[in-house]
């Protein structure tokens, strides 16, 4: 049973937290009140940093001799037993998967990575895939990114067909460990097993974009922004690709490059200050002031300061110079 406190031993705060923290190298499980800074409790389970083997010691991914782990020496029985115990400090009703994620969700990031494994190891409800690629980001959340990548990377060798999953998460490793080129390749092996990853192919625009392969990055970007209801956190960073690369357009003048690319986001522009000044200047150009100062008017309501908003003025004023002035 549990029997965590909630009341800060030294300040009597009520606000205590969960976070994982490194001491040394160990990540350790900390009950710390924001208070006063006290650890009210501290819980280093062993992690279980080795690349998942199916038939491995859950709780240290080791080798076992027969029955018993030639590292920890748990039986395989005392395995599940204290995996169970470990989901039962966060909710005996649970799966070990859910009790994963809510562990993550509660800041006890350790504890999760725990339970994920164990969930990864046994393919609990067929789920052994999900529960891989969280054990994964939860490794790399606790600062063991090393490890993360090498099971990513275990993961997708030691498997004849990897998922889309796979290739996503070892993606996310490549990217995290700044491999900017085999992260693009992962994703796009990601994205040709499941084309519906808007998350991915967002991530993948932006990967492209810093290989300067700029015909890719927009080609990716498009196919995010040319479609309805897609999660904001992908919006943004696929209308973020769009918004250098209206930039770099802007500077060779090749503005219908620019029209093209705000048409296909149309849904999306709105959101974005710096693609609303683009179609603004675009719109005066074409010599539609009204429309043009109506998006001047919404991407200064966003960011009040852009450097683009000088050069949108510019072009909504009538060209000085012209003959008709004089
Ligand atoms: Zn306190
Ligand atoms: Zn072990």
């Amino acid at each position: 049973m549990s029997t965590t406190r909630t009341i800060c031993l030294k300040c009597s705060s009520d606000q205590l937290r969960w976070l994982t923290l490194r001491k040394g190298r160990i990540p350790v499980d900390v009950l710390q009140c924001p208070s006063c800074g006290t650890a009210n409790a501290e819980e280093d389970w062993m992690p279980p940093l080795r690349p998942l083997q199916v038939g491995r010691c859950w709780n240290c991914m080791n080798r076992r001799e027969i029955d018993q782990c030639s590292n920890c020496g748990l039986t395989k029985q005392e395995d599940v037993q204290v995996h169970d115990e470990l989901r039962s400090i966060v909710d005996p009703t649970l799966s070990h998967l859910d009790a994963a994620r809510q562990a993550s969700r509660n800041g006890r990031r350790l504890l999760a990575l725990k339970l994920a494994t164990a969930a990864a190891a046994s393919n609990e409800s067929g789920q052994g895939e999900v529960a891989r690629a969280l054990r994964i980001w939860l490794l790399s959340a606790i600062g063991e990114a090393d490890h993360a990548l090498e099971d990513a990377k275990a993961w997708v060798e030691g498997t004849q067909d990897p998922s889309a999953i796979a290739w996503a998460s070892y993606g996310q490793q490549l990217q995290a460990s700044n491999m900017t080129g085999a992260a693009a390749d992962a994703y796009e092996k990601a994205l040709k097993k499941n084309p519906k990853q808007n998350n991915i192919r967002a991530r993948r625009a932006q990967l492209l974009l810093e290989l300067r392969r700029g015909g890719q990055a927009q080609d990716e970007a498009i196919r995010v922004l040319s479609q309805d209801g897609v999660d904001e956190q992908s919006v943004a960073i696929a209308s973020m690709v769009a918004e250098k690369l209206c930039d770099h357009f802007e500077s060779e003048y090749r503005d219908a490059e620019i029209s093209r690319l705000l048409d296909y986001s149309r849904d999306y522009v709105e959101r974005s200050p710096v693609l609303l000044a683009h179609r603004a200047r675009l719109l005066a150009s074409e010599g539609d002031l009204a429309s043009a100062r109506r998006d001047l008017k919404r991407a200064r309501r966003l960011n009040p300061e852009l450097e683009i908003f000088e050069r949108v003025e510019r072009a909504m004023k009538p060209s000085r110079g012209s003959w008709w002035r004089w």
